[in-house]
């Protein structure tokens, strides 16, 4: 089964960090970081309905004026999420320019910034561009297990990391796929009709086995027979699991982040992780709360990821690109040295 959506790292491994997650058939994207996003087409940038900042470091942030002015004048509301502090750095952004002839654009940009501060809240504050941009707090919303946004087809859940500052990583999830055995169905004697959308909605719900199902024919006066979720799973279902991603920068290699990632990022199909520093040069990525290249392939064995993708990689490794990859692959492999926790 494919995906319902395509990753593009916005920039090569030793540009600014931003992941561009574009949803097939919909013309909507999400985006992880806001660096250095002029590689993006506006037509691209216009497709954002969230975006993802994991803190606010320049490099992680920068991108957001050039955001900001392909969006203006447009009736469009985008969806920002960062953590403690995100909101009064987007006020001090868009408090650095001059707004005094907006009040009357046809179109509105909004932005509704949302800050996580790895509780059970979510901060939320309105940013209406035809009042200036000046701030219009919202009530905050429950926050639970770290999910930071759910839709039926999509949820992203983050995890708060030591960076020395609090730096969130973040996992995109989509549902697991149910497609039903056409074939299988007409041997069964059963009929098409909307009781196929309940049961798949009833497997999204994470029904129980004995969930009975309302199967119901047109014909034969409406005739109607109960069917268990269980029976009608082995019969005529075919469940995928979803595709999930893994997205983390800027983090020290220490047990409270190990613990949180294991706990955000068990068993991803792909992993984009900073690899900034080989790992000679493992005390000073510590005193800098940066991951070196193998523990970043550490990482990514330790949480069951399928695929790695290491990146965001110090400009002291130009050049030597390879050097870098090669060491995380080698410690995902399980072919490197010492798993050692580095302190700063
Ligand atoms: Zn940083």
């Amino acid at each position: 089964m494919k995906p319902g959506f395509q990753c593009q790292l916005v920039n090569d491994p030793f540009g600014d960090p931003a992941l561009y997650v574009e949803f097939l058939f919909q013309k909507r994207a999400v985006l992880f970081d806001l660096g250095d996003i002029h590689a993006l087409s506006p037509r691209k940038l216009l497709r954002l309905s969230h975006v993802f900042v994991s803190h606010t470091h320049m490099d992680h942030f920068y991108g957001f004026d050039y955001l900001l002015r392909v969006c203006l004048g447009r009736a469009i509301t985008l969806n920002l999420y960062g953590p403690p502090g995100f909101i009064d750095r987007v006020a001090h952004r868009l408090g650095g320019y001059t707004w005094n002839l907006v009040e009357n654009y046809a179109d509105e940009l909004v932005f509704m910034v949302h800050e996580w501060a790895g509780d059970a809240t979510l901060r939320r504050c309105r940013f209406p561009c035809r009042k200036a941009f000046v701030r219009e707090p919202m009530p905050e919303v429950p926050v639970e297990g770290g999910v930071l946004l759910e839709e039926p087809g999509l949820s992203v859940r983050a995890a708060l990391l030591d960076h020395k500052i609090p730096c969130l990583a973040f996992v995109l999830e989509e549902p697991q796929h149910v497609n039903i055995w056409k074939n299988r169905l007409e041997e069964a004697g059963l009929p098409k009709g909307p009781w196929l959308q309940h049961l798949k909605q009833a497997i999204l719900r994470g029904e129980d086995d004995d969930y009975p199902i309302e199967v119901r024919w047109r014909e034969g006066k409406g005739h109607v027979r109960y069917i268990s979720l269980g029976e009608l799973k082995k019969s005529i279902l075919k469940i995928v699991p979803g595709m999930k991603i893994g997205y983390v920068v800027d983090a020290l290699y220490c047990p409270s982040n190990l613990g949180r990632l294991e706990k955000l990022l068990n068993g991803v199909d792909w992993l984009y992780i900073e690899a900034g520093f080989a790992h000679e040069e493992a005390e000073p990525a510590a005193r800098k709360y940066h991951l070196t290249a193998a523990q970043a392939g550490w990482i990514a064995r330790r949480v069951g990821a399928k695929r790695l993708v290491p990146f965001h990689f110090s400009a002291r490794y130009q050049g030597e690109a390879d050097k870098l990859v090669e060491e995380a692959v080698a410690a995902f492999r399980d072919t490197g040295v010492f798993d050692g926790v580095i302190t700063p």
